[in-house]
């Protein structure tokens, strides 16, 4: 569902990405670690469209961003680190409003089954965003994912700033998405979700994919162990 292909892109000569191969499948979660300026966030960007590669191509269901971004989109979730919501609107309002951008119209019912399949507690539907913590701002994301129906989700550090039972919550709803067949990549700082959570696991380090793991294939403190030594200079 999520292709990159010799992916390459270089910001003033210098590589944030470096000839990155990797691919997730249907009902795949797929984490990807690095430190600082590793290129994560520029992969991420590559599938979104945002940002052109120089050489070598993304693929979405097949589709390339750079030929045909609004067929990309329609297929496409993105949940940064910070989800930029209208916070004088409810959370019922922000789904409908978002929903609606993207084309489609949602009766009230339905906004607030989303929100509520998305771990949204039923009192907090009709309250303002303003008021909702960082958990609940990115449960009304993930509403939004489900209500586009998309194929591929693409998550910048979705947990970060997560106290641990947010972070849980927030993987259940991650997990949900994946059993119901759709692509998810994310990157993150946050090692032990992504073994948790994620089926495999790609290590980057200066634009390099220098490691590709089965989340399943390791212990938290082997994965750490792993992580330090790949990112070593
Ligand atoms: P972090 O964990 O801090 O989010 P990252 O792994 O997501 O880091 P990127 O944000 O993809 O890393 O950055 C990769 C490299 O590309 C870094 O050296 C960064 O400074 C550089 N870079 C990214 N975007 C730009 C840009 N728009 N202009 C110039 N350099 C950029």
């Amino acid at each position: 569902m999520l292709e990159a292909e010799s992916l390459h892109k270089s910001y003033a000569g210098q590589p944030a990405i470096d000839d990155l191969n990797l691919c997730v499948g249907k009902g795949e979660i797929y984490a990807l670690l690095g430190p600082n300026g590793a290129g994560k966030t520029t992969t991420i960007n590559c599938f979104l469209g945002f940002v052109r590669p120089d050489k070598g191509r993304v693929l979405v269901n097949g589709n390339d961003p750079a030929l045909d971004n609004r067929r990309v989109r329609r297929s496409l979730a993105y949940i940064p680190e910070q989800i930029s919501l209208y916070g004088w609107f409810t959370g019922v309002e922000n789904l409908s409003y978002f929903t609606e951008l993207a084309g489609e119209r949602l009766s009230r019912q339905r906004c607030e089954s989303l929100l509520i399949e998305s771990g949204l507690e039923p009192d907090a539907l009709n309250k303002r965003v303003s008021g909702y913590s960082k958990g609940m701002t990115q449960k009304v994301g993930i509403a939004i994912a489900l209500a586009k129906e998309a194929q591929a989700l693409l998550l910048d550090e979705p947990t970060s700033g997560l106290d641990p039972s947010a972070a849980y919550e927030f993987s259940r709803s991650l997990r949900a998405l994946r059993d119901r067949g759709v692509a998810i990549l994310l990157a993150t700082h946050d090692l032990f979700r992504a073994k948790e959570d994620a089926s495999r696991i790609g290590i980057m380090r200066h634009g390099r994919l220098v490691h590709e793991l089965a989340g399943t294939e390791l212990g938290h403190a082997e994965l750490e162990g792993f992580y330090l030594e790949a990112i070593r200079d």
